[in-house]
């Protein structure tokens, strides 16, 4: 076991923040972390993300096209996707979801269309999702109760309601926390914590970027995993040990591909 014995489900580290000093932190994190998992966005951070994997035994990528990259996406990407599927480190399909944030996002039908086949090979190649809900809550909740079943994942950086965490959990989903439950405003966040069984808790950071408390607004990095960690557990009233054993039994619950 490492240090802490946490995973970091969620961590862009290909993300050229961290281009100075990628390998030290990397090798530095197998003391650390029992893993990391870093999803992409498009061909190229896939391409990446799997290299990097491939470089370090304690970090597993994931396959996937992000909502907001999604301009220029080739005609062959379910190809590409299943390719890239058999790779023993590739453990999920992600980053996939829907941005409505962003107004120079696709149209809402262009990412449903995407996320859909996604899904479906998800289902196909017996494979996780990682999902990335912005501001559109009402369109992943008709998704997953009226269009696609027989899929598992999580719902990474976790932003819904309690209501639409607790038809979530129904359907068996998984939630990543990271450095958002930490902050002063995320009142919402922790009510979901609270009632989140702890079987379907992930953590995560989305490196380089939401930085938990005391970090907040500077460069994000999966050590910090343990930050959010010890606020949940404090939060929770119970060991962080706990957790951290708890959450790890659910990585490989879910990313059946880690052993
Ligand atoms: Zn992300």
């Amino acid at each position: 076991m490492s240090k802490t014995g946490l995973w970091d489900t969620h961590a862009h580290l290909d993300d050229n923040q961290f281009d100075k000093d990628r390998h030290t932190l990397c090798a530095e994190l197998g003391e650390i972390l029992d893993g990391v998992i870093n999803p992409s966005v498009d061909e190229k951070s896939a391409d990446f993300a799997i290299a990097l994997a491939e470089q370090f035994p304690h970090i597993y990528a994931a396959v996937g096209w992000h909502p907001e990259n999604l301009k220029g996406i080739p005609a062959d990407f379910e190809q590409k996707l299943a390719k890239w599927a058999e790779h023993p480190k590739v453990v999920a399909i992600g980053e996939i979801g829907l941005d409505y944030y962003w107004l120079e996002n696709e149209p809402p039908a262009t990412q449903k269309k995407v996320l859909l086949a996604q899904l479906d090979l998800c289902k196909q190649l017996n494979l996780p999702f990682i999902f990335h809900d912005r501001e559109a809550h009402g369109d992943t909740m008709q998704i997953f109760q009226k269009e696609i079943k027989g899929v598992r994942g999580v719902f990474h950086c976790y932003s819904g309601s309690l209501e639409m965490a607790k038809e979530l959990a129904k359907m068996g989903f998984y939630f990543g926390f990271g450095g958002t439950s930490t902050y002063k405003n995320s009142q919402k966040t922790r009510d979901v914590l609270q009632w989140v069984p702890k079987e379907l808790m992930l953590f995560e950071t989305d490196s380089p970027y939401l930085a938990p408390i005391p970090f907040r607004g500077k460069r994000n990095n999966p050590a910090y995993t343990e930050y959010t960690a010890r606020n949940v557990a404090a939060l929770l009233n119970c060991s962080f040990e706990e957790l951290a054993e708890q959450t790890t039994k659910n990585v490989k619950t879910l990313f059946t591909k880690i052993k």
